[in-house]
């Protein structure tokens, strides 16, 4: 049996991620070629290589696949009546997001599955290689059960998201909620999740609470996220710190204080500016992030209220565009940024070694990412080795 190999040739631009390989924080290498064995790179080379399956780039740019290290894919239930209200003038409140529970708890196993499935497939449409996917829609055990078991055919990052918000039969009782959440919901899903998340908001969670199901997601093996300085300064990004999660995702609302705890944990602050976009609300301050030392990541938030998009080059052109990040720091940080999100050294980069996980652009340059907003610009996916989405012809 053979080593089979797939090679990208005549690559115009590659971006590697990695600038012990090429020029620039980015790593960009020129009129190079990719070779990938038993799903893992194995070098990055000098146009003209052979290889048993080719994909010739024909001078286009290659970055590593996007890593979307924020995902609420699984739910039923459409809330386009909201947005438009949204849009005419009525505020986003987090309560929205019980009319996506009573859908999803009326859902069967199988329209769950096959929403999501479609949303995954739209996602690796638009070149998303990775992502994590949430629970936290169904808010009851046999609910969360299902959506945890659609979420882990879909990736490995599965997070658990029970304490999402109050349900509506513990009204007024967020105590013993939070309390179902620490004893029931996190170790019944624990075997088949990696993290657990908490929406640490006014009118979601408060710090005390916010810990507690932290400290419950610990105890059962899991990392820690955080939904944490979405709607106004709070407790969520200097709990993260303290708690040594891996991310506090929004955090539009940081103050010094925040940032200086974020840098100093090594917490990744993972940017969701879609949210932002769709539920107009102000951008996050990415340069005074970025200037603090803090680690920023972008990812979609990809959810029915707040954020109905997968794509995350429209993150990266919103990142650069309204949030002053550099065209070569939004797409580290929708690419490498979200893999350290993730806590994972296999992906969002293309190092020998890594994942055989790559999008072939139709453009010369990642620039065109932003520079080209709204314009399907993915030619070709690679995931781990095998080509899910063929060459335009
Ligand atoms: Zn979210």
């Amino acid at each position: 049996v053979g080593v089979s190999a797939l090679v990208v040739d005549g690559i115009g631009m590659l971006v590697t991620g990695d600038p012990t390989l090429g020029d620039g924080p980015l790593g960009v290498v020129r009129d190079a070629a990719m070779v990938i064995e038993h799903g893992r790179v194995v070098a990055v080379a000098r146009s003209g290589v052979a290889g048993d399956e080719r994909i010739d780039a024909d001078g286009r740019c290659v970055i590593p696949g996007f890593v979307d290290s924020h995902t609420h894919l699984v739910f039923a239930g459409d809330r386009s009546e909201e947005f438009a209200a949204r849009m005419a003038g009525r505020p986003y409140e987090a309560g929205g997001i019980l009319d996506t529970v009573v859908a999803t708890r009326a859902a069967s196993f199988g329209a769950l599955r096959a929403g999501a499935t479609g949303r995954r497939a739209e996602a690796r449409a638009g070149g998303t290689t990775h992502l994590e996917v949430k629970t936290g829609y169904g808010l009851a055990l046999e609910p969360e059960r299902r959506c945890c078991a659609v979420a882990r055919e879909l990736t490995d990052d599965v997070t658990l998201l029970g304490a999402h918000v109050v349900p509506p039969e513990f009204a007024g009782r967020a105590d013993d909620y939070v309390r179902h959440v620490c004893d029931v919901l996190v170790p019944d899903g624990a075997p088949s999740a990696r993290w657990v998340d908490v929406f640490c908001e006014r009118g979601a969670f408060d710090a005390d609470q916010s810990r507690a199901v932290l400290e419950a997601g610990r105890a059962a093996g899991l990392g820690l996220r955080v939904h944490a300085n979405q709607l106004g300064s709070g407790p969520g990004a200097q709990l993260a710190a303290a708690m040594g999660a891996a991310s506090a995702d929004h955090c539009t609302h940081l103050d010094d204080v925040d940032r200086d705890a974020l840098a100093a944990s090594g917490t990744v602050a993972t940017f969701l500016p879609a949210a932002d976009f769709s539920t107009r609300q102000p951008y996050p301050d990415a340069r005074r992030a970025i200037g603090a030392g803090v680690t920023v990541a972008l990812a979609t938030n990809c959810n029915p209220g707040s954020s109905y998009t997968t794509s995350m080059a429209l993150c990266i052109a919103l990142a650069v565009r309204e949030m002053h990040m550099t065209v070569d720091e939004a797409v580290a940080a929708a690419t490498l940024g979200g893999a350290r999100a993730l806590r994972r050294t296999d992906i969002g980069h293309l190092t020998p070694g890594a994942r055989g996980d790559l999008v072939v652009l139709d453009a010369p340059s990642h620039v065109h990412l932003a520079y080209r907003p709204g314009v399907p610009l993915v030619h070709a996916v690679v995931e781990g080795g095998a080509v899910v989405i063929a060459p335009r012809g």
